[in-house]
């Protein structure tokens, strides 16, 4: 990618080296393809896996190496316990730390892993970014909102409807997690406390940073799919969860009546606002970015209703007369889930620093989504399930 790239105020962008850690996840995954097409960057792509980053590594199909062959780097580490990880971000002049355990069966499970890969694990890549004075973009999420103002008033309160009780805003919104016993919050709150580390070495040691709060970002290589390309017992999240359940015409299982609502953002948008951050550091540094498509708001009840009907277009299949079925978060989850009410990111602060927007619809990203489901794993699923002959 020879030609300049322009930042948005008009500076010419050096091209970099980005020490990505998590590269081979979903978020991490998408954010490899942008870069290596679009930019003329430089990856130190990090991961115990890179399943869903091997068509970067290893391009099918041509003797030729491809044109991004010397920009991306594979380092199979684990950021537990690998002294090779700040050399790394020594060399790199931005580090994008997006490893984590982030799936809700996780948090109230196994809690000790999931606070210890979201805050324990972080620390050593806080650290290094701050001692070598490097920067660096780290992925919170919007859990750390926990629930609304708004869940706490009588049901009948006109305030409800009032956004001051249910917007999230990135500078004046309150954390609100239930007690400790619902482990479910160990997620959200280890997550908090690697924010305010991070804030605070920005504060009193001058750190460059960039906090991720992303709201649902879904789209194709989210997860897997239970029973082939991950475990038969697996529990992945909502998409991979009701994509599943579709790919095999099962009934899609609503947690606690499908009654939690969420705003669902396409993964290609939301890494367009990741690109915009990682070239604009001047507009980005200090800040913590909500990262959401506030129109795309359903109930989940109704998010599975709309992946019935998209996935019947896509793959011409009739569904089921009843296409979901309700279970208790108990049954679901185990002891120790709760759940936030509702999440509405507020805009402000990422339109006014980056000037970005969410572009896609509910139903197209669904329909761009489900597509790829139906592609990749109908005959993996078909062969999966068909009886293996008698010997
Ligand atoms: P993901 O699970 O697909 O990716 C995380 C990657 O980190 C995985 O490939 C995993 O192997 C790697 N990893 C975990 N621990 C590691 C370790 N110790 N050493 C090396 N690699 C390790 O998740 P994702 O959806 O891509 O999410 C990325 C980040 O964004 C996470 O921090 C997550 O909490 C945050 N986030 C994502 C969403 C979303 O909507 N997808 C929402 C909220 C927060």
């Amino acid at each position: 990618m020879a030609s300049a790239r322009i930042d948005l105020d008009g500076n010419p962008i050096k091209p970099l080296t980005i020490c990505m850690i998590g590269a081979g996840g979903f978020i991490g995954s998408h954010l490899c393809e942008k870069l290596l097409a679009e930019t003329p960057h430089t990856l130190l792509a990090v991961d115990v896996y890179n399943d869903k980053i091997k068509h970067l590594l290893e391009p099918s199909g041509s003797s030729s190496s491809s044109p991004w062959a010397d920009r991306i780097q594979f380092h199979r580490l684990n950021i537990k316990n690998d002294s090779r990880l700040e050399g790394l971000i020594k060399m790199a002049d931005l580090t994008v730390n997006l490893a984590a355990i982030c799936t809700p069966a996780d948090y109230n499970t196994r809690p000790l892993d999931t606070i210890y890969s979201n805050f324990i694990d972080a620390l050593p890549v806080v650290k290094y970014c701050s001692e070598n004075g490097k920067r660096l973009i780290h992925f919170s999420t919007c859990e750390v909102y926990g629930k609304t103002i708004g869940c706490f008033l009588p049901k009948d309160s006109p305030l409800r409807q009032d956004p001051d009780y249910f917007v999230l805003k990135e500078d004046a919104s309150p954390c609100i997690f239930g007690p400790i016993e619902k482990q479910r919050w160990s997620y959200a709150c280890a997550k908090q406390l690697i924010e305010r580390l991070i804030y605070a070495e920005g504060s009193e040691n001058g750190l460059e940073f960039t906090i991720v709060r992303p709201f649902n970002w879904i789209g194709p290589r989210m997860d897997f799919i239970p029973g082939i390309d991950g475990p038969s017992e697996g529990v992945p999240r909502v998409l991979a969860c009701f994509s599943n359940n579709l790919l095999r015409h099962e009934p899609l299982k609503l947690v606690d009546g499908g009654e939690s609502q969420r705003t669902f953002v396409y993964i290609k948008d939301a890494i367009e606002a990741v690109l915009l951050m990682i070239e604009n550091p001047a507009r980005a540094n200090g800040h913590i970015f909500n990262v959401g498509n506030p129109n795309n708001e359903v109930t989940v009840r109704q998010l599975a209703e709309m992946m019935t009907q998209v996935y019947a277009k896509v793959s011409g299949e009739t569904p089921l007369d009843s296409p979901t079925i309700d279970v208790s978060s108990k049954e679901f989850y185990g002891e120790g889930y709760d759940d936030s009410d509702k999440r509405i990111p507020d805009m402000t602060i990422i339109n006014r620093q980056l000037g970005w927007n969410p572009k896609t619809s509910l139903w197209d990203l669904l329909e761009s989504t489900l597509t790829y489901q139906h592609r990749t794993y109908a005959e993996a699923i078909k062969k999966s399930t068909s009886k293996p002959l008698a010997s």
